[in-house]
């Protein structure tokens, strides 16, 4: 029997899923992904999330990621927050800091997470959080603040985990965790991670899981593939795949629908 797996973070909006994203979706779910959340990147592109998880019955977020930040006009909290009325819109994001690829400046970046911050605690809504290379300042923007929320695709190191845990934040586990080379860092880390914030995504179309076999021709990541990334979650902690199943459903619907009306 399939287990009921969530994918706590699918790009659908991606034009490399074009004419293909009712297959996708029917596809998860016939692999028991029960529910999938889309990541909504800037105002239209949230918007878009939106009416595709109305079309399909999951959920979405609503914000701005860091590399759109210098697009982010004067108004765009206003439009977030009018998403967030809508109830298929459970958390505040992709937003945080990239200081990877530094896609906006850091100033802009920083600025725009604030606004999402401030609007997360208005709202008691959670935060979808991204963070590449931007740890101490992601600290210091969190210490002036409490919010609840996930710091998806978690790639960091063994300080900002314990930092992120006591805050009280989820930390979503990727494919990225399959990759035995890039990987092996955070391979080391999942164990850490308490039962009662582990969550699962698989970043699809990216970080298709180096270890998934066979691998689909378009080298193209999907969330039926999210077995794969349970399956290595559940082998580095020594736990049953139908324990993390469950757990991460359970911390899934407690953190993005306990408090929304669905
Ligand atoms: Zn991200």
């Amino acid at each position: 029997m399939a287990h009921n797996f969530i994918d706590a973070g699918v790009n659908l909006t991606s034009s490399q899923y074009d004419d293909k994203r009712s297959d996708i979706v029917a596809r998860a779910k016939e692999a028991g992904v029960s529910n999938i959340l889309l990541i909504g990147s800037n105002v239209s592109d949230s918007q878009a999330s939106l009416t595709l998880a109305q079309e399909f019955n999951v959920v979405s977020t609503a914000g701005v990621h860091p590399h759109d930040a210098k697009e982010a006009t004067d108004d765009f909290i206003p439009q977030i927050q009018q998403l967030l009325t809508q109830k298929e819109v459970v958390a505040i994001g992709e937003c945080g800091l990239d200081f990877n690829r530094d896609f906006s400046p850091r100033a802009i970046q920083q600025s725009v997470f604030e606004q999402h911050l401030a609007l997360a605690k208005i709202t008691n809504m959670p935060v979808y959080l991204h963070e590449r290379d931007a740890f101490s300042a992601m600290k210091a923007h969190l210490k002036n603040t409490s919010v609840k929320g996930v710091l998806h695709c978690f790639t960091g190191n063994r300080e900002a985990l314990e930092f992120y845990l006591d805050y009280g934040l989820y930390i979503g586990i990727t494919g990225w965790v399959c990759d035995e080379r890039r990987g092996a860092e955070l391979q080391s880390l999942v164990p850490l991670i308490p039962d009662d914030k582990l969550l699962l995504e698989t970043d699809a179309p990216y970080l298709l899981p180096r270890s998934l076999s066979p691998k689909p021709k378009s080298r193209r990541n999907e969330p039926m593939f999210i077995h794969e990334v349970a399956n290595t979650v559940a082998k580095l902690r020594g736990q049953t795949i139908e324990h993390i199943a469950n757990i991460s459903v359970e911390n899934f619907n407690r953190l993005f629908l306990a408090g929304k009306d669905r």
